[in-house]
This record gives C-alpha cells, structure tokens and sequence, in this order.
C-alpha cells in the first residue's frame, strides 16, 4: 500500500493511473478504522481496480475543541487494518495540507444540513462538505463509498454532487454493527461494558419501530419508541425522528416510498447515531 501526504503527490500519481483507465473509487474516513469502515474498502475493491482510503480527523466539522482533541487516532494499527484488507492507496494528509488559514465555505445544502443532526451539531455539514470537496477534487474518483451509519451525511453528499454535478458515482453501504446489534463506530472504544450494555438501547429502538412499521401508524410507532427509551437506564435521548428517506423531512403518515428512522442518544458523554430503513 502506498501512502502520500501530498494533495499534489497524489493527484500526480492517481493522473498517471487514470489516464490508463483505472477505476477509482474513494473512502473517506476518520480513521480508527473498525469492520463498518473495512466494509467500504471491500465494496470499494468489488467495483474499482484501485481504491483510496483517507484518513483525516477533519477540525471544521467539530464545533467542540474538547471532541476534536479526543477523537481517536491510532494510525498505526489503521495502516495494517487497510494493508489487510488490500487496500491500495492511503492518503493520511495534515490539517495545514488541507486547509489554507480563515479559509471559508458555505455551500446551500437545500435546508438537509439545518436539521437532525444538524440541529444538535451547527455548522457540521458545512465542515463534512468542505473536506469531501476537497478529497473528491484531489482524488477524484470514479465512485466514493460512504456507510448508511451516517445516514444525513449521505444525503448532504448526495445534495452536494448534485449541485456541482460532479462526475463520480456515491455508493451507500450496508451499517456493520456488532453481534449485539450495536452499530459499530470508531466511538464505541470510550464505552465500558456497562455503557455498551446500554448503547443497545438505540438498535433497539429501532427494531422496535421496524417491528410496528406495518400494523401502526406513524404517531403510535414514535410514541411507543420514545415510551421504551424512556425506560432504558443511561441514555439521554437527543432525538428519534422518522423521515422520508430523501429529503428527511419528518413525517406524520406513512406516504409511498421509503422512511428512515434516526436516533441520536449521549451515554454518558459518548454521543452515537444509529438509523434503520422503514418500508
Ligand atoms: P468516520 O470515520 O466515522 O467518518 O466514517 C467513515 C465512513 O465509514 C463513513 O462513510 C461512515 O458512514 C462509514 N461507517 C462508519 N461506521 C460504519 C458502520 N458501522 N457500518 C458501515 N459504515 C460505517
């Protein structure tokens, strides 16, 4: 596996490469990479003959110093994860590679951005924006791979490419959880035993709004959700919504085509997303 520090480096490099006709496909991440992350790389590999993994704990989508400095990074064992998996590129750049001093952006993300978990976290789609623009200028793939555990972020990218028109293909792939149920997220190394224990209030949850999808109505399925989060020990509920599936809107019937149910809770001071297809 290669790695390259350098916008400039790697876009020379991956030039050379497409212009002999190689598929390219992007997964950005975060890194502290897990199985959900290691999904993308193998629904990467299926489809591009050459396939590029970031890493980059993007500073302008935390509105927290404390989250930003905390976010886990352990480059190293991510390194060997990604020559495991057979990926080919790592692109591991610094923040000064990346941003310019007060560099601005503001994109109109049709309103996706002011809601859900955009409501809770101001300006962070904004951020997510920012940086996929600049991994998608660089890099510029054929196909970029993002997981449904970030549901809203998927949308916004959607919205995004949309608007730019930008010449690559979006996949979502599947959420990879643990045997338990729960969604796995590089975040889920700060719970204790105790704390998963209760994160699997938030798969539950869902479940249970699956379950009740086709035999209640839409305000009975959030009553008896919110009845049943109530009573789980540990979680702070920020919010559970059922939207329509594009524009996330929240909903109060059921309406032709798809609905996604979203949750976001705090165990302690670990914040989790999770979201399941209704319909
Ligand atoms: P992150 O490093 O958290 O920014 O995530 C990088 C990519 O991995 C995003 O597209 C996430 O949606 C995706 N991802 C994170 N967790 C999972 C999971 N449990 N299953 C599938 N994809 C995931």
């Amino acid at each position: 596996m290669k790695i390259y520090t350098s916008r400039a480096v790697l876009s020379k490099f991956l030039l050379t490469q497409q212009s002999s006709k190689k598929s390219v496909g992007l997964v950005p991440t975060m890194g502290a990479l897990h199985k959900g992350h290691l999904s993308l790389i193998k629904a990467a590999k299926l489809k591009n003959e050459l396939v590029v993994c970031s890493i980059f704990v993007n500073p302008t989508q935390f509105s927290d110093p404390v989250d930003l400095a905390k976010y886990p990074r352990q480059v190293e064992s991510d390194i060997e994860k990604l020559k495991v998996a057979g990926c080919d590129i790592l692109f591991l750049p610094e923040v000064s590679e990346m941003y310019s001093k007060d560099e601005k952006w503001h994109i109109d993300l049709n309103g996706l951005d002011q809601i859900l978990e955009g409501l809770v976290r101001p300006g962070h789609y904004q951020g997510v924006t920012q940086i996929v623009k600049k991994l998608f200028d660089t890099v510029k793939p054929d196909t970029a791979f993002f997981g449904q555990k970030d549901y809203q972020q998927y949308m916004v990218i959607s919205e995004m490419v949309r608007q730019y028109s930008l010449p690559l293909q979006l996949i979502m792939c599947p959420i990879i959880r643990e045997e338990d149920g729960l969604a796995m997220s590089s975040r889920n190394i700060y719970l204790s035993e105790d704390q998963h224990r209760e994160a699997l209030a938030l798969n539950k949850g869902l479940q249970l709004a699956a379950s009740l999808f086709s035999s209640s109505s839409i305000l009975e399925i959030k009553k008896k959700v919110l009845q049943f989060l109530k009573n789980e020990p540990g979680i702070t509920l920020e919010y559970f919504e059922i939207c329509d599936s594009k524009t996330l809107k929240t909903v109060e019937e059921k309406k032709p085509g798809n609905l996604v149910a979203l949750i976001a809770a705090r165990i302690g001071s670990i914040r989790l997303i999770d979201n399941i297809l209704l319909g």
